[in-house]
């Protein structure tokens, strides 16, 4: 078989499980405002999670394509939501664990990861640190054999089910970015307490949460990588997390489309289809058009980080470009729906509430341009 048909293969068993576990519920669970717990189990059991993680971790060990693909399936089938915890879980934490942690920590936490016994999350973004992530506060300092953890974190994906959190906290304060490091926090440990799931205009069911932590002692042996490092870590695995925001945001327009090239060609307007008229057709061909132009930039981006190459100003070109993309099509296509666009009962509606986030998260589109400005101008 050719890598071509395997991945088509992973495709369709991908879709098939998607449509046996999450299609049925997905609506019921977007109103409850949170996924059940037991979804990650289902998900690991029909081997979605972390599927790139190396099989002497329980994954499968497959090339990073397969696992892009199992969050962007989610999204082009309108689950957007989930698509963004799964992708915080496999393609975030997960890598962060098998990069930069020690042979106890990845068999400590990557089998549950795979398995969805275990929930992962990364909390860097505090109620005063967001974009400016050096100015956060939590800090951790050395007592003996472990460091002591205060401060909070907001906006974490996936807190309430996290059983496991990459927390950035402050290891010298006075140090700046080089006073950074990475965590990995146990999350039944005493001293760690989540806020409420935070409510949002879209992604209803996603997970994201306050996340406090109160003389938390953690380890010494749940540092992850070395002490101060953490910053110089963010920026390295950075460049994965928001290739795979694009990857998911192409995605989600492609479903935007089709669920549009359907409707037109069954809503009647002055006697003959909302298809036959201009407008509609024009629009069509142009968003079809944006979505194809940033659809082969992705893929040419997930080459280019298979192998290795991709630098943080392309990552952050896919990021920027895609998700834009993706709140142009989603709004275009919602117009075409007129007013049935602007019911819940229309998911054409989930993909434009879904799609606004996707240009704030893992980097907003501003700190995007500052980025890619950065590596043709030099800092400003
Ligand atoms: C649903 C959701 C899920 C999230 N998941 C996580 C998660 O799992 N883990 C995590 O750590 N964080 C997470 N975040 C946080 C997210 O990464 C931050 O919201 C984002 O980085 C922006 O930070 P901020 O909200 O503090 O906005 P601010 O940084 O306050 O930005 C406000 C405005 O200023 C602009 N701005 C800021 N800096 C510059 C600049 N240098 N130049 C020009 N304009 C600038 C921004 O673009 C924005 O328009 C999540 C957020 C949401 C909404």
């Amino acid at each position: 078989m050719t890598n071509n048909e395997e991945l088509t293969l992973f495709r369709d068993m991908t879709i098939k499980a998607l449509e046996a576990e999450v299609t049925p519920h997905y609506e019921a669970w977007d109103k409850e405002g949170i996924v059940p717990r037991d979804l990650w189990r289902t998900l690991g059991q029909a081997g979605m999670l972390c599927v790139d993680v190396p099989e002497a971790y329980g994954g499968c060990g497959v090339p990073f394509e397969y696992s892009v693909l199992v969050g962007a399936e989610m999204a082009r089938m309108g689950f957007g939501a989930l698509a963004t915890n799964v992708m915080v879980h496999s393609d975030i934490v997960a890598p962060y664990v098998a990069h930069l942690g020690n042979e106890a920590q990845k068999q400590q936490w990557l089998p549950k990861m795979v398995s969805g016994d275990a929930v992962g999350a990364i909390a860097m973004t505090e109620p005063g640190a967001g974009s400016d992530l050096q100015a956060m506060r939590t800090s951790a300092v050395a007592d003996g054999d472990f460091y002591v953890i205060n401060g909070s974190k907001t906006f974490i994906t996936n807190g309430q089910h996290a059983d496991m959190v990459i927390v950035a906290a402050k290891t010298d304060p006075s140090a700046g970015a080089r006073g950074i490091s990475l965590f990995l926090v146990d999350t039944s440990l005493p001293g760690f307490s989540r806020g409420r799931n935070l409510d949002k205009i879209g992604q209803h069911c996603g997970d994201t949460s306050e996340l406090f932590f109160e003389d938390l002692r953690v380890p010494r042996s749940a540092l992850l990588g070395e002490e101060g490092q953490g910053f110089v870590y963010l920026m390295q695995e950075l460049p994965r997390e928001r290739l795979v925001i694009g990857a998911l945001g192409a995605a989600a327009a492609r479903g935007a489309l089709d669920l549009t090239l359907k409707y037109v060609d069954e809503r009647v307007v002055f006697g003959q289809k909302l298809k036959q008229l201009q407008n509609t057709r024009f629009r069509l061909a142009e968003m079809e058009t944006d979505y194809r132009v940033n659809q082969a930039f992705i893929d040419q981006c997930i080459d280019q980080y298979s192998r290795g190459e991709l630098d943080a100003a392309t990552a952050s070109m896919a990021k920027f470009s895609a998700t834009e993309m993706q709140c142009r099509v989603a709004d275009g296509c919602l117009q075409l729906f007129g007013g049935y666009g602007y019911t819940t009962e229309y998911p054409i509606s989930r993909a434009f509430v879904d799609a606004r986030v996707q240009r704030i998260y893992g980097g907003t589109s501003e700190v995007m341009k500052e980025v890619i400005a950065r590596s043709l101008l030099g800092k400003g």
